[in-house]
């Protein structure tokens, strides 16, 4: 026991590549020991504040800070409601700073705490797209320069033409909302010509990945699915939406291509069954949308017991403190799959000192004590949040039919 007690919890909101970052500040009796986490719901950030500063705060301050599953366990039950989006991050903030308290308390960094390095360093994916197959060969290159492995394979993002009124452009309706207008079967017909074009350019020794982003009808995802098995791809990722999961069987019989799902999932119930029924072959929450360290830890030996590994969904809308914290799970798991990274910006680097480095393709901690990240406060609030609608959100069928993004 060491004592050490919780003086205050504060929520600290930037935006310095314009996407709302949330991270959680833990403070303690000790005035220079502090731990930091992410709780990055960009859409939602000021929700997420309120619910760390106005219902966490009050319930931790004073506790001791040793006890990380008590104070989880705690805080998810106190809403009596549990497991959305929002109070997860919330509680997934603290949790995380508490990991990374512990791991200063002992000396350690987090991955040490969690078991120890079962390797080095993360293997990544990066995200390549272009307008045209050319345009996307031509990033693919670039990556492979760079050293990258793994890369993910989209032309105009999700099908197409992504967070703009795309409404003119695809037949609609007279009268059709403005929206971020998609035209399935156009998006699947491209799709197969693009990675024809890509495999006949650069061959099969490198591995590619591509998201459907939960954006097909189910029976349309499982024979798009069942097309692309012959770009033999590392895997296709969040083919069918959460609501949509029972249809994973039907997707197992008619395609071989590996399976990963569950950047949306916020609940375990959600990801119990596709794990046991072995359904998917990779699991991809993020970690923050889940409740933090602890849940993610528990999560990655529930699916290691059933042969399924990971791939941590790493987008734009996480701190570097985040990534720290998927990193951390990344290194101390035997079933560790594959880490998507979508990279730091220099102003990220110097608000947050100690972002992990990419070199080669591997994503190294800094193996500083806890998460290893700091937090330059008062360069952060220059950046602040602001809240922007989301055409993207808008998506729309070409009839004009709105649907999920
Ligand atoms: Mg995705």
């Amino acid at each position: 026991m060491s004592n050490i007690t919780i003086r205050n919890v504060k929520a600290i909101l930037t935006a310095p590549n314009g996407i709302n970052l949330v991270a959680v500040k833990v403070e303690t009796n000790e005035p220079e020991l502090y731990g930091l986490g992410c709780a990055t719901f960009t859409q939602r950030c000021f929700a997420v504040k309120v619910a760390i500063e106005e219902y966490l705060r009050p319930l931790l301050i004073g506790r001791s800070v040793d006890n990380i599953e008590d104070i989880w366990q705690l805080s998810m039950s106190n809403s009596y409601w549990r497991n959305d989006a929002i109070l997860n991050n919330a509680i997934s903030g603290v949790d995380e700073a508490l990991w990374d308290i512990k791991g200063k308390l002992a000396n350690m960094p987090v991955h040490d705490l969690l078991g120890g390095k079962c390797r080095e360093a993360a293997d990544v994916y990066r995200h390549a797209d272009g307008k045209s197959p050319d345009e996307l060969v031509d990033s693919i290159k670039r990556y492979l320069d760079e050293g990258i492995r793994n890369i993910r394979c989209q032309m105009g993002a999700y099908g197409g033409m992504m967070g703009n009124n795309t409404k003119q452009v695809i037949q609609s309706p007279a009268g059709a909302l403005v929206g971020s207008y998609y035209d399935p079967k156009q998006y699947m017909r491209n799709t197969l010509r693009m990675f024809e074009h890509v495999r006949k350019e650069i061959g099969f020794d490198v591995e590619l990945l591509h998201d459907i982003h939960e954006r097909l009808a189910p029976s349309d995802a499982i024979r798009f699915c069942h097309d692309l098995d012959e770009f033999k791809l590392f895997f296709i990722e969040d083919a069918l939406p959460p609501e949509q999961v029972e249809w994973f069987s039907e997707l197992r019989n008619a395609s071989n291509s590996p399976i990963a799902m569950g950047e949306l999932f916020t609940h375990p119930l959600e990801w119990k069954r596709l794990i046991a029924e072995r359904l998917i072959d990779f699991i991809r929450v993020h970690v923050s949308m889940i409740g933090g360290i602890s849940p993610a830890k528990k999560l990655a030996s529930f699916a290691e017991a059933y042969g399924v590994r990971t791939a941590l969904h790493g987008p734009g809308d996480i701190t570097p403190v985040g990534v720290a914290a998927h990193l951390a799970i990344d290194l101390s798991i035997p079933n560790f799959g594959i880490q998507e990274f979508a990279g730091f910006s220099e102003i990220e680097k110097e608000i947050f000192p100690g972002c992990p480095e990419l070199i080669n393709g591997y994503l190294y901690p800094n193996d500083r004590p806890g998460l290893g990240i700091e937090l330059n406060e008062e360069l952060a609030a220059r950046f602040p949040c602001e809240y922007k609608e989301n055409l993207w959100t808008h998506a729309r069928l070409p009839d004009g039919t709105a649907v999920r993004p």
